[in-house]
């Protein structure tokens, strides 16, 4: 017999010999208790967070958490069913009705994840004879939808709007054309040329699906994305986000205007072939959706807390992803496994959890450790993480 699992052996062996120089596993990670957006208990040790997508500290939020607790109770635990047969409760319209106020477009439909609405609404979108034109770095939900779907799949390099304008130059002018991009790009924390790119992508006849994820509740007047901040709303044909960050639950969406948007319900498998979320879910989301359209202070304190780590990170003498705070997410580049894991342990061992990210999942091969801020740190927190980073930083020689 042959066995499956063999192809992973060099992973295994890799890992094998990581953790035998005596590090702890950053994919091995528990909570045992969460104590607030910004704290947890990890390993008996009082922990804060820095690693989490809880931009605007929505999961302790008292609204949030009654709504939820107010489902449960009313419509029970679960749907047991699908969104186009026995899986829709008032709770999932409602929380339609939620986005598309907070959008202010016509049409949304929510989906379980936000990994099932890119993969439902990219390979759905585009089909047999049409054209995918998407940015290289883009998120594997993307990528999982261009391979669910027939269409043929283009690349262009990494936020060049010159190099989308070459591809899709080379396009036949009538074909079926989706240009998919991101508002930030979540591994690097960097933002995408908007409104250069839409322009581009619209002179080429081409559709625009924006997913923005990591831009929802911060960017913009209404903090509905990056794509609202270019004042592009008018261009993009499609939206998709996730309820797992800024909302503060689990959940996926899409937004538009386009007209004959409600015959997706009936032709996208990741929304058909899958039970709805729960209604404490769909509650939880709708009320966290709705405090978001005023949360202009959060907003505000966001950007103050994602200002000040950069710079402070900056003047030690940190390599980031960008030269200035382009998004909430703070990327330090490293220069392997071996190195990112031992500034990671030293942060967790003196109270700072952040995320390391590796190749397949980051852009040329690069070894990070990525912060992600919360509007829910204190002025005082984000201090703290600056020592922290010093002292971890200096013991593991990272910087000078
Ligand atoms: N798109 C992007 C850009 C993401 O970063 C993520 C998750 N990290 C997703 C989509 C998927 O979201 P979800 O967690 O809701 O599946």
């Amino acid at each position: 017999m042959a066995d499956l699992l063999s192809k992973f052996d060099p992973l295994i062996a890799e890992r094998e010999a990581l953790l035998a120089t005596g590090v702890r596993d950053p994919y091995a990670i528990v909570m045992d208790k969460v104590l607030s957006p910004t704290e947890a208990m990890i390993n008996g040790r009082k922990t804060i967070l820095l690693g989490t997508y809880n931009y605007m500290g929505m999961t302790f939020d008292p609204d949030v958490i009654a709504a939820g607790k107010q489902a449960l109770d009313e419509f029970g635990s679960g749907t047991t069913g699908s969104r186009v047969l026995n899986g829709t409760y008032q709770g999932h319209k409602a929380c339609e009705d939620a986005l598309k106020e907070f959008y202010g477009t016509e049409h949304a439909i929510v989906f379980s994840t936000g990994y099932q609405a890119n993969l439902g609404m990219i390979s759905t979108l585009a089909g047999k004879g049409d054209y995918i034109i998407l940015d290289a770095d883009s998120h594997a939900s993307i990528y999982d939808g261009c391979w669910l779907g027939d269409a043929e799949i283009v690349r262009f390099r990494h936020n060049s709007v010159e190099d989308l304008d070459k591809r899709l130059g080379r396009l036949p002018a009538e074909a079926g054309k989706l240009v998919v991009l991101e508002g930030v790009y979540s591994m690097m924390g960097d933002i995408a040329p908007l409104q250069e790119m839409v322009a581009v992508s619209k002179k080429h006849g081409a559709m625009i699906l924006v997913d923005e994820a990591h831009g929802m509740g911060f960017f913009g007047e209404h903090g509905r994305g990056v794509f609202e901040e270019a004042g592009v709303e008018a261009d993009v044909d499609f939206v998709v986000g996730t309820f797992s960050k800024s909302v503060g639950t689990v959940g996926g969406f899409c937004v538009s205007n386009h007209p004959k948007f409600e015959v997706l319900r009936l032709v996208c498998r990741p929304y058909v072939f899958t039970a709805s979320l729960p209604p404490s879910v769909v509650a939880t989301a709708a009320t966290s959706i709705r405090k978001l359209m005023h949360a202009g202070d959060k907003r505000a304190h966001l950007w103050k807390n994602s200002r000040r780590l950069h710079q402070g990170l900056r003047d030690m003498g940190y390599k980031l992803g960008t030269e200035t705070a382009q998004s909430a997410i703070i990327a330090v580049i490293l220069t392997d496994m071996a190195q990112a894991v031992a500034l990671w342990q030293g942060l967790l061992e003196a109270g700072l959890y952040v995320n390391t990210a590796r190749p397949p999942a980051t852009p040329a091969g690069m070894f990070l450790l990525r912060c992600s801020l919360c509007a829910e740190h204190s002025d005082e927190q984000v201090e703290q993480i600056l020592g922290m980073f010093e002292s971890a930083g200096r013991a593991t020689g990272v910087i000078p």
